[in-house]
Order: C-alpha cells, then structure tokens, then sequence
C-alpha cells in the first residue's frame, strides 16, 4: 500500500510503499554498528530523514512506465531523428550503495509515434532510482522507450561519475564511464548511429 512521504527539508513530497518505521529502526542499528552513538542530538532524527531520503532514491521501484508515460504520447509529423540531451540522473550503484550520477542522451527515429519531452527524464529516473549499474540503466531506458513509441530505431548514451569509485580511492581513473544502448535502426545502421553520436558529441568531449 502506498502514502504520502514528505522529506521535511526539501519540501519532496512523493507516494512510496516503503516501511518507514521499520527503515528507521534498521537505520538506527546501523549507526551504532558504524562506531556512532544514535542517542547523540544530533542524530535523533537521523534514522527517519535516512528512512524517507531511501524511499525516495529508490521510488522507482513503485513505478510503472504506463503510469510515467501516460497521456503523453502524441502523432508524430515526419520521421527525423530526435535528440534529447543532457537529461541529469542520480542512481545508487548496487554493488556498494553509494551513488553515481550524470546526464543521459536519448535519440529516436518515430514511426508514428513520439513522446512529450519531459517524459524522457521521468522515464529516466523510473529506472535512476533504484539500484542499479550503468550498463543496465541505458539498456532499461532504451527498452521502455522501445516499448512505448515503437520507432524505427532508439539509442541511448549515458556518462557517469561513480562515487563508489572515487570515495573508496580505488581506479580513479575510471571513475567516470561512459555506456550505450542501441536497439532497431541505431543498431543495424552505422550511419544512423553515427548521426545520433555526432549530435550527443556536438559542443563537447566524449
Ligand atoms: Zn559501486
């Protein structure tokens, strides 16, 4: 069953499935597993703001894409290339439960078919916010759009800085990652592919 969750200091209200309380009482636990005293001042609320801040970095969990993309699929007029870019995410990597974040591009080719612009970063964080590695990531966000437009081809492009990587101090240098996925006209055709690279590319070093 779902509730309304409110993070006190953001003002991000959000429904969730997550068990609060017990969240927090697991939390609590933690702290003291970790050397902390969880009856310090400061950390009485601790366990509850980590409760809810959890619940909402992996709200996608109680998301479905019908929900996410509903209402917002219209005709489409020709069958260019669209590109979306840019569009910012925040994950947690399921290996160490620290995070990673970056910016996701997204091209398509409509077959009758496109998606209002601002479902790209819903559909985006659906799958953000969960647990989750790179290279799943872009291929789950490629599949939904697949799924939901049924175009010609769809390519995905996604970078990211891995804190797991980088707070640990371990292989720096691959700290940042870059990813793909590519399905329909983006796999088969090079020149398509290479288009969609070139626009991702466009104003920047990759
Ligand atoms: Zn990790």
């Amino acid at each position: 069953m779902k509730r309304m969750i409110e993070v006190e200091d953001t003002g991000i209200v959000f429904p969730s499935g997550a068990d609060i309380e017990r969240m927090s009482e697991l939390a609590q636990e933690w702290l003291g597993l970790i050397g902390e005293d969880p009856g310090r001042e400061g950390l009485l609320k601790t366990p509850e703001r980590m409760a809810k801040a959890w619940a909402f970095l992996t709200k996608g969990y109680h998301e479905t894409l019908e929900e996410v993309t509903n209402g917002a699929v219209f005709e489409a007029e020709g069958s260019n290339m669209v590109v979306v870019k840019s569009i910012e995410y925040y994950s947690m990597c399921e290996h160490h439960l620290l995070p990673f974040f970056g910016t996701v591009h997204i091209g398509y080719i409509p077959d009758k078919k496109i998606l209002g612009l601002s479902k790209f970063g819903r559909i985006t964080d659906m799958f953000a916010r969960r647990l989750q590695v790179q290279e799943r990531l872009s291929i789950q966000i490629a599949q939904a759009i697949w799924e939901v437009l049924e175009p010609h081809g769809v390519g995905v492009v996604v970078e990211g800085q891995h804190l797991c990587m980088m707070m640990r101090g371990v292989e720096k240098q691959h700290s940042s990652t870059i990813s793909s996925a590519m399905l329909g006209s983006f796999r088969d055709d090079p020149r398509t592919r290479e288009e969609f690279l070139a626009l991702v590319r466009q104003g920047k070093v990759l």
